[in-house]
């Protein structure tokens, strides 16, 4: 079985707790949603860029050549999830040869999740709050994919605009209460707003998430200052 890749490449985690550890990157095609702000067009049916059919042996290939003093594989998008098949023979593999799994996903897809959930290690999910994507609402799937991710390591990272409404993020943090209000929620300001005053917008939505969340933190994406991939 063959997956659409994008590219394999190494670099250092920009998002979350693992900011500044060594990942393989392997970008799957394609993504079921379109936000706004997306850094990664060819997922979302910009054909300019090419994908790649790749077979899991050589995708493990490539992994290895590249993985030496790596944290975990950074399975991620595009969403990697709408590529369940392939992972749900791939993600063992990757286990046999004592790779670290970390899924970075929209967290859109509770079902396909269910398939894999056994050979993931950490799950870095995304809320998306609909005043910052300009999409629909994914309450719901958000929901039940948390509680399938919670049987693993999981943390939250839901975007912060300028677009974003106070009302969403309250949402989220309260869906993330509802589950586990240990689970970790970062706030992550959009690198286009860094100069307009996002960190005092995230710093009033921290404030007001801290009050039903145990660990709630403003990260920004290390990687845009590093200009690193
Ligand atoms: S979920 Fe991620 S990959 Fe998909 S459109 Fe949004 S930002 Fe882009």
């Amino acid at each position: 079985m063959t997956a659409k890749i994008l590219e394999v490449f190494r670099s250092i985690q920009g998002e979350g707790p693992y900011a500044g550890t060594a990942q393989v990157f392997v970008r799957f095609f394609e993504c079921n949603m379109h936000c706004v702000w997306c850094d990664t067009p060819a997922s979302i049916g910009d054909t300019s860029r090419k994908y790649q059919d790749i077979q899991g042996k050589d995708l493990l290939r490539q992994i290895e050549s590249l993985y030496d003093g790596c944290h975990s594989v950074s399975i991620t998008g595009g969403e990697p999830l709408l590529q369940q098949d392939f992972l749900r023979a791939f993600c063992p593999a990757l286990k046999r040869a004592r790779k670290r799994a970390y899924l970075d996903t929209n967290g859109t897809l509770p079902d396909a999740l269910k398939e894999i959930i056994k050979e993931i290690d950490i799950i870095a999910m995304d809320i998306k709050l609909p005043s910052s994507t300009k999409q629909r609402a994914y309450w719901q799937e958000h929901k039940d994919f948390l509680k399938i991710a919670n049987r693993k390591e999981v943390f939250i990272k839901a975007v912060v605009s300028n677009e974003t409404s106070a009302e969403d993020v309250l949402k989220a943090a309260k869906l993330v209460a509802g589950i586990d209000p240990g689970i970790l929620f970062i706030l992550q300001p959009n690198y286009l707003d860094m100069k307009n005053g996002i960190i005092e917008q995230c710093a009033a939505h921290q404030k007001s998430c801290a009050k039903i969340l145990k660990d709630v933190r403003i990260l920004p994406q290390l990687h845009k200052f590093l200009k690193v991939r």
